[in-house]
């Protein structure tokens, strides 16, 4: 048997810092990571054989828990029909149809196959929509690795990014503005400076990777008001929320407290392929009319609308919808972040939790915070301490401080109690 650590030093050898995506090195956190053996409902099995509660869930998807009958049983026999096939098929429009009947500000969409992507087009259709080539984003908000939106603010809201990543021109990021999350002043400003310039403000409604923030109701509102008032297009970002915070994902909840409100374009990801390479991004009909072959703004895939991850997301999407699905996951997860925060006052430590659906989030703070830099401000060595107590204890929770918390349908309350109690001896060691 290879422990962790000599599957880590021969992936190493092949893969840059043994890992196909950064976070997973646990750089943040320090030590080894656990590679994956296999994974059952609610718990992870690494390399030697240990047994984790998994708050992960592979960053978001698996929102059934790993390895859910109904779910296995669709993507079996997909797989038995073929793998691939590079034409249309019956699967792929009753997927879109599923999606749609769900969030209504949506009367078309087209998948693809990761979130990056799904973002990348949407702004790309942004752009070719309103023939504008200006962006907003914001800090702290992730929309994948595309060129365009790898950038952190530059000097004042008169310059644009930088670069975060090597690789990137400047002249690429050029047309992105970056500004702090939940700064309405800020928001006021830009518009005010570029508003007939902006083709689309692109956000996570609730950010889920500066760990959970919510966009507070003011600026949401203000957002769309600009945004419509300039004829820009908003862009909310749910690779994360969609299908994970509610059955309407956070759009829906904005809708429940601003009567109508509705974003223009929408992307999603990570749910709707329940575990399966699998994104979308839409909206509007005549919107998304501007999309090839129909209109001018080019988007293609080979793999896009796959039709295994069609399936696995589909079986995914129809078991989420089950009556009081999301209330008892919302009940979960509310009590593992109460349990936390008891736990934590119980050792005197500082601490902030904050959840919707199974979605979570907390912070070794005395407040929420509500962007970026007061996220980054958050006790950063507690929580690396906690990280690898709550390990050694068999509890898997994501290795930065900057990422989300993920509960799913298969964790028990056996599982939460004993996460809590985990909680409890890491946090008094
Ligand atoms: C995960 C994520 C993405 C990127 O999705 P990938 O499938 O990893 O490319 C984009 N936006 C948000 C909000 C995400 O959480």
């Amino acid at each position: 048997m290879s422990t962790n650590l000599a599957l880590f030093e021969r992936a190493q050898r092949v893969i840059p810092g043994g890992v196909n995506s950064p976070v997973r090195a646990f750089r943040a956190v320090g030590g080894t990571p656990r590679f994956i053996r296999r994974a059952e409902g609610a718990y992870l099995f690494d390399a030697e054989g240990r047994r984790y509660i998994d708050y992960i869930g592979s960053w978001g998807p698996m929102i059934l828990g790993h390895g859910h009958p109904a779910v296995l049983e669709a993507v079996r026999e997909a797989a038995g029909e073929g793998l691939s096939f590079g034409a249309p098929t019956e699967r792929e429009i009753e997927l879109a149809e599923e999606i749609l009947k769900l969030v209504p500000s949506m009367q078309q969409l087209r998948l693809v196959s990761s979130g990056t992507e799904a973002a990348m087009s949407a702004i790309r259709l942004a752009r070719g929509a309103t023939g504008r080539a200006m962006l907003i984003k914001f800090e702290g908000c992730y929309h994948g690795h595309a060129d365009a939106l790898l950038v952190k603010a530059g000097s004042g809201l008169a310059t644009f990014g930088n670069p975060t990543s090597a690789g990137v021109p400047a002249e690429v990021v050029q047309h992105t503005l970056v500004l702090e999350y939940n700064n309405l002043q800020q928001l006021e400003e830009a518009f005010a400076l570029h508003g007939k310039a902006i083709a689309c403000a692109m956000i996570e409604p609730i950010a889920g990777n500066m760990n959970f923030v919510r966009a507070g109701l003011p600026f949401m509102k203000r957002l769309r008001e600009l945004c419509s008032q300039y004829g820009a297009l908003l862009v909310f970002d749910e690779v994360m929320t969609g299908f994970r915070v509610g059955l309407r994902s956070a759009q829906g909840l904005y809708a429940d407290q601003l009567p109508g409100f509705q974003p223009d374009l929408s992307v999603f990801g990570k749910v709707i392929g329940g575990g399966m390479p699998l994104a979308a991004f839409g909206g509007p009909r005549e919107v998304m009319q501007q999309l090839a072959p129909v209109g001018a703004v080019y988007q293609a895939g080979t793999l896009s609308g796959n039709p295994v991850a069609t399936a696995c997301g589909l079986a995914t999407l129809r078991e989420i919808q089950k009556p009081g699905f999301f209330d008892a996951l919302s009940a979960s997860t509310r009590s593992l972040v109460d349990g936390l925060s008891q736990a934590a006052r119980a050792a005197g430590v500082p601490f902030a939790g904050d959840c919707e659906g199974g979605m979570f989030g907390f912070f070794f703070a005395d407040a929420l915070p509500q962007h970026y830099s007061q996220v980054m401000a958050t006790d950063k060595e507690r929580f690396n301490r906690f990280f690898h107590g709550m390990l050694e204890r068999g509890v898997y929770l994501a290795p930065a401080l900057y990422e989300a918390g993920f509960v799913s349908a298969a964790h028990s309350r056996a599982d939460l109690d004993v996460t809590v109690a985990a909680a409890a001896e890491a946090l008094r060691a």
